[in-house]
């Protein structure tokens, strides 16, 4: 039997500014080991929060107003600081839009890695090179001998998230969050991208949580998609399910305007 990894349970969560924006606004849904959840919207549908939402990373106008976020049984919701950190540091990973803000531009690209491979295992230094090499040959950067003394204005954008992806890699997560991991990148470099998370996946029997504004892309990755609309879940089901039979009128309104 699949074992769920991941259990969200009417999720809410607003911020509170000048006025209430009720980001996250009552969604559940499950992950299983090994499986790809893509989550589909449009800008502002509260995908990000979700992400942010689950990795305990939100704002601090931001606020979970009920709900459980259950990962192996433990709600992350309730989970005290030191404890979230380490599920942060061993079981969950998150990869963003821009890799360039989350590069340091002083540092060199393996450095950063190895950082990441000391402080989340504790290895030597010479371990933690030999780690950075060989991951950043997982994920497909030629010549990772040569390529780790590079800083990151010296390599492409896909290249950039490749050392992103190395580095949530670092901690061999059970679960890979991508918040629009390819939003940033030209189509070839997409499909790249793509690629070696399917592969990372299998290989690894990891799950990933994969969000996407672009139907289009959660087509070539996902097995269950989940579609969000102003807060709300407005369906949710098998990809072939929502590309041949969609219910709901946003999700139809989605397919028609793909080119
Ligand atoms: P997306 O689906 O594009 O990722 P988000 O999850 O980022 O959408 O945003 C959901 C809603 O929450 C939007 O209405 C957005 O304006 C609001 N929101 C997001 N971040 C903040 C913030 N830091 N402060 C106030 N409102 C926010
Ligand atoms: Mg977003």
């Amino acid at each position: 039997m699949t074992k769920i990894l991941l259990k969200v349970d009417d999720l809410r969560t607003f911020f509170h500014g000048e006025e209430v924006v009720k980001a996250v606004d009552g969604i559940s849904f499950k992950l299983e080991e090994g499986e790809t959840l893509g989550i589909v919207g449009e800008s502002g549908s509260g995908k990000s929060v979700t992400s942010l939402s689950i990795m305990q990373l939100l704002a601090r106008s931001a606020k979970i107003e009920s709900g459980t976020i259950s990962f192996l049984g433990t709600d992350l919701v309730r989970l005290p600081d030191p404890a979230m950190r380490k599920i942060r540091g061993k079981d969950i990973s998150m990869i963003f839009q821009e890799p360039m803000t989350s590069l340091n531009p002083v540092f060199t690209v393996g450095s950063q890695v190895m950082e990441a491979i000391i402080l989340h295992q504790r290895v030597s230094k010479a371990e933690a090179r030999e780690q950075t090499i060989q991951l950043f040959d997982e994920v497909g950067i030629p010549e990772p001998h040569k390529r780790v003394h590079y800083y990151p204005h010296q390599m492409s954008g896909g290249q950039k998230q490749r050392v992103m992806i190395a580095m949530a890699l670092s901690c061999n997560p059970k679960l890979l969050i991508a918040d629009e991991p390819t939003t940033a990148l030209d189509v070839t470099i997409q499909a790249q991208i793509l690629d070696i998370l399917r592969r990372l996946r299998d290989s690894r029997g990891m799950s990933i949580l994969f969000i996407t504004h672009d139907l289009g892309v959660i087509a070539e990755i996902a097995d269950h998609v989940l579609v969000m609309y102003r807060g709300k879940v407005v369906e949710h089901g098998e990809i072939h399910q929502i590309f041949e039979a969609p219910q709901h009128p946003y999700t139809k309104g989605l397919l028609a305007c793909r080119p």
